[in-house]
């Protein structure tokens, strides 16, 4: 069975309407989500603005994307597994992964402990989604499912009163 992606109405939604806002230019930015078996689940697709534009491609800032990644486990519930699983990009084109892309994820995921996904959206609404799904030494196509709401947003919303008190000043 294919390992499969299984992505938060937020998450879709966000980077369909990113895809469709940047063209004719590409944008993108990291994943957020946690995995179950050898399934990623993608609870939020952070945008990271690009580091520079070679034509129409994206290219993302490792620090501002390091940043984003911080700030965001800084602010979650301290029992939220959630955290980096990958990459999303958009195409303004076909949503397939190019050589670029997979060499990119490849790469990545050498020194990752788990897999990673890469994850690429068509701006225009054909083929809107396509991903694969890299481990140490291997490159898969995923499937995609959609994940299941009351679980994705116990697990990225529900935040005690105090959780963001207290870390912050000392
Ligand atoms: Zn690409």
């Amino acid at each position: 069975m294919r390992p499969r992606i299984r992505l938060s109405f937020d998450a879709a939604g966000g980077m369909v309407n990113a895809a469709r806002a940047a063209l004719p230019n590409e944008t993108g930015g990291i994943l957020i989500g946690y995995h179950e078996g050898p399934d990623i689940v993608v609870t939020q697709a952070l945008v990271i603005p690009p580091q520079k534009r070679i034509g129409n491609r994206y290219t993302r800032s490792a620090s501002a994307a390091n940043a984003a990644l911080s700030e965001f486990l800084q602010e979650r519930d301290p029992a939220d597994p959630a955290g980096y699983v990958g990459e999303w990009h958009t195409h303004p084109g076909p949503a397939s992964p190019s050589s670029m892309d997979k060499a990119a994820i490849a790469e990545i995921a050498k020194d990752a402990r788990n897999s990673l996904a890469m994850l690429v959206v068509s701006g225009h609404g054909r083929s809107p989604m396509s991903a694969l799904i890299a481990t140490r030494s291997r490159l898969l196509r995923a499937q995609f499912a959609q994940a299941r709401p009351d679980r994705e947003v116990k697990k990225t919303h529900a935040k005690p009163a105090n959780a963001s008190r207290g870390k912050q000043n000392e």
